[in-house]
């Protein structure tokens, strides 16, 4: 078996990126997310996919290999704490989840993962979605380029809510199939509730993922009515917290907000129709705010295209999703902790960064948005070895031409990233 070594070197390297060598990365200036200050230029030196040291000024280092970033703003390499990898929504969407299987969506993610990573993001919490802890191990084993996933597999819902599996099919097909229960992620009770949560364990998930409140995107007529009761919520927390996950929840309405806040979750997604009495309890139970404003942007754009979404789903598209930014607004005003995400697969994967400028248009500073999906979001995942620039954290760092913290357009033009160590994208690269 002598040649197992060199056939297992190969199956682990990762498709497309460079291997790691003791690295010297000579950047223009650098994003201080603990600081939320720019400091000027500085030499990061990466050891075994891990910062060595961050020295003052463009240095060269012996024994490194040296990479000029000197018109670069390097950061550390940015997390998106909501997306869907397994899917990006198209006009086809609705009719596709009947004709194409699993594989199919496994494939497609293949490209959403590197498309994402390169964009910018090496670390996304996928909440939602089949596909998502299989290609996380994919990408760990070197298999496929991609970010860092913590992966919340199927969403756990309410019979005919947001998540549903079973939404929209004709009586025919849901009398053949039966009402989906909690090992499809449906639940009616507490007991279900915890049952759920354990089935979600068994199929490795990393976190739990609960739609609190009706949705846009699904087949049915609210968008907002809550659909769990306080102690559902609270029976999927404390079962969560059994196996070390935390819970995200998906909510547009104030009711089903509420209810989410009052079970324990550790974030609101959307947050459509939050309150001040709503943020004024986040504030007070310490619940994160994910505002996914890109989604918003999108579903209502989209809402204007005759025959994108079914006719169920159009005017909630065009109410809801319209709002989102303005609620980001409000929440920042209001002092809510606030972490990045886009519910990307709503919008095409490896646009992520776009919602840093929507973050900046709605009175968030560049540099809070820039922490948001850096330190913060790694409060959020509960990890102290990533979202910072500092000596023995995760070689997790991305730059691009000119200074976010003056123009944020800059965030669309990353064009250096690295992960663990290695490096996926240089200056020069053609855009994938
Ligand atoms: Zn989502």
């Amino acid at each position: 078996m002598r040649l197992f070594p060199i056939v297992a070197l190969l199956a682990t390297a990762p498709a497309f990126a460079a291997q790691p060598t003791a690295t010297a990365l000579q950047c223009g200036q650098l994003f201080d997310a603990r600081s939320g200050k720019l400091l000027d230029a500085r030499t990061v030196v990466i050891r075994d996919g891990r910062i060595g040291e961050v020295l003052a000024g463009r240095i060269a280092v012996p024994g490194t290999q040296a990479i000029d970033l000197s018109s670069h703003t390097c950061t550390p390499g940015w997390t998106d704490l909501h997306v869907h990898l397994g899917d990006q929504s198209s006009p086809k969407s609705y009719e596709e989840e009947f004709r194409l299987d699993n594989i199919d969506f496994a494939f497609r993610s293949v490209g959403y993962a590197r498309k994402t990573l390169l964009a910018g993001f090496t670390s996304v919490r996928d909440l939602g979605g089949d596909v998502a802890p299989h290609l996380r191990d994919a990408i760990n084993q070197g298999l496929v380029d991609g970010p860092r996933i913590w992966a919340a597999g199927k969403s756990i819902a309410t019979t005919g809510g947001h998540a549903d599996p079973s939404n929209g099919y004709n009586a025919t097909l849901s009398h053949l199939i039966g009402p989906p229960g909690p090992t499809e992620g449906v639940i009616n009770s507490i007991d279900e509730a915890r049952q759920a949560v354990r089935q979600r364990y068994k199929e490795g998930s990393d976190v739990i993922k609960i739609t609190a409140t009706a949705g846009v995107l699904s087949y049915a007529k609210s968008g907002d009515a809550p659909q769990f009761t306080v102690d559902e919520v609270r029976a999927i927390v404390d079962t969560a917290r059994d196996y070390g996950y935390t819970v995200a929840a998906h909510a547009h309405g104030t009711e089903g907000i509420k209810r989410a806040v009052l079970g324990g979750v550790t974030t609101i997604e959307h947050g459509t129709y939050m309150t001040d009495e709503v943020m004024a309890l986040m504030k007070q139970k310490g619940t994160w705010y994910v505002p996914t404003i890109h989604a918003g942007r999108f579903v209502a754009d989209k809402a204007k295209v005759d025959g994108y979404f079914p006719d169920v789903v159009r005017p909630k598209a065009a109410r809801i999703g319209a709002l989102i930014q303005d609620t980001a607004a409000r929440a920042y005003k209001s002092g809510v902790k606030i972490a990045f995400g886009t519910d990307m697969g709503v919008g095409p994967h490896g646009d992520n960064a776009r919602e840093f400028i929507y973050m900046v248009e709605a009175g968030i500073p560049a540099a809070t948005a820039l922490q948001s999906a850096t330190i913060r979001a790694a409060e959020v995942l509960g990890v102290d070895d990533q979202g910072v620039i500092e000596a023995g954290k995760r070689a997790d760092i991305i730059a691009m031409p000119g200074n976010p913290l003056t123009d944020i357009r800059a965030v669309t033009a990353v064009d250096f990233v690295m992960k663990d160590g290695m490096i996926y994208r240089q200056p020069g690269d053609a855009r994938p």
